[in-house]
């Protein structure tokens, strides 16, 4: 027998399609009456629909979100939230409007509805990253965790295929990683492999046709499972390698998963070989590196660092910076071995399993 511990994380969860004609009753439930709605600029059209039906129980709009919540724009969120005396917050969007709840309740302690549109999966998560003067830091509170969280999977129709490849990777990768974490335990488990098989089958039917609301639903659901593995569980190499990788070369947050994930399981596969057993059995294949690298060639997915705008001559500070302050792994982060996986990942050459 294997002990564990396992958390769960409080949330409520209603998940469909038109869910958002919850939302209403949704905050009504909660006793609350003043919504400050949030997105980015993007989706300020959907907020504006949104508020309209809300009504009187909408205070106010934001749509000033922005990738990894920078302090700025969170402060010019404050002033509105005290202009319009909000009692709780409305995030539509991807990570980065829920990031941006995620940081009102971090200061206030307003309630928290996310209406997520992206794979990210951060409205399951007691975790938050902010950026000021340049630097992001990290934390994990329960303070952060949205509340409610409504998946409409009507508003994931539009997600453009790129961003449903990359969003739904970046989703993977939490599994995969969460079925190898020192705390794994297994419910976790449970819900990586099942994300897994969901986005592995979901995603290609997608790319084939993006409106197909089936397939959208079951990314939805896969992406639901992912957030919470990522929010249970420790991750690790592939999580510090995206992060440093990302950070020190600008990179694109969800195309850095998405080209790191099937090198970093290579350099797990034997050293968890459980976890190997379960992303094949959950894709398909022979073992779980060559179902990452097949289910990243039928989706067309960014496959190089270099492809991504990364220096070759990076590759070296990138390996220094991945072995500075290491995350827990199931293989022992060794800087030669981590320095060959990120020059394959650099040229895109095929990942093959260490021993
Ligand atoms: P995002 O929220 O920045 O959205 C990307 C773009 O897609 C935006 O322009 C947005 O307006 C648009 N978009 C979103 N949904 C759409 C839809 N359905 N149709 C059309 N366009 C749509 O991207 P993201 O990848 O969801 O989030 C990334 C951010 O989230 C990063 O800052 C990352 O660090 C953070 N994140 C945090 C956690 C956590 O647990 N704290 C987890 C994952 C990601």
């Amino acid at each position: 027998m294997q002990p564990f511990v396992y958390n769960s994380l409080p949330s409520r969860v209603i998940f469909g399609s038109g869910t958002i004609s919850r939302l209403k009753s949704e905050i009504e439930r909660a006793r609350c009456s003043r919504a400050l709605l949030l997105s980015t600029p993007e989706q300020a059209d959907n907020l504006a629909r949104i508020a309209e039906m809300l009504g009187p129980l909408c205070a106010g709009t934001f749509a000033g979100a922005a990738m990894h919540t920078p302090a700025d724009v969170t402060e010019r969120a404050l002033q509105k939230v005290r202009e319009c005396g909000a009692d709780c917050t409305v995030s539509f969007g991807g990570g980065s409007s829920t990031g941006l709840g995620k940081a009102i309740a971090l200061r206030t302690d307003l309630m928290q509805f996310a209406v997520p549109t992206t794979y990210a999966g951060s409205e399951v998560t007691p975790i938050i990253g902010e950026t000021k003067d340049g630097v992001k830091v990290t934390q994990r509170t329960l303070k952060v965790l949205p509340e409610v969280v409504i998946y409409d999977v009507d508003f994931t129709l539009t997600l453009p295929p790129r961003l449903t490849v990359t969003s739904g990777t970046n989703a993977i990768a939490h599994a995969v990683e969460a079925l190898y974490a020192e705390d794994r335990n297994p419910v976790i488990s449970l819900m990586a492999e099942q994300a897994i098989g969901a986005l592995g089958r979901a995603l290609p039917a997608i790319l084939a046709e993006p409106h197909n609301r089936e397939a959208r639903a079951d990314a939805l659901y896969g992406a639901w499972l992912c957030g919470v593995c990522l929010g249970s569980v420790g991750m690790a190499l592939h999580h510090k390698l995206c992060h440093v990788i990302g950070g020190a070369f600008d990179l694109p947050h969800a195309d850095t998963h998405t080209v790191i994930l099937p090198y970093a399981m290579a350099y797990n596969a034997k050293a968890a070989p459980e976890a190997d057993a379960a992303v094949a059995r959950a894709l398909g294949g022979a073992d779980g590196t060559s179902a990452l690298v097949n289910l990243a060639s039928r989706l067309g997915s960014p496959q190089s660092l270099k492809s991504l705008g990364m220096p070759e001559s990076g590759i070296d500070r990138a390996a220094d910076l991945a072995v500075q302050n290491p995350y827990w792994n199931p293989r022992p982060i060794e800087r030669g071995a981590v320095r060959a996986l990120i020059a394959a990942a650099w040229a895109g050459d095929t990942p093959t399993p260490l021993d």
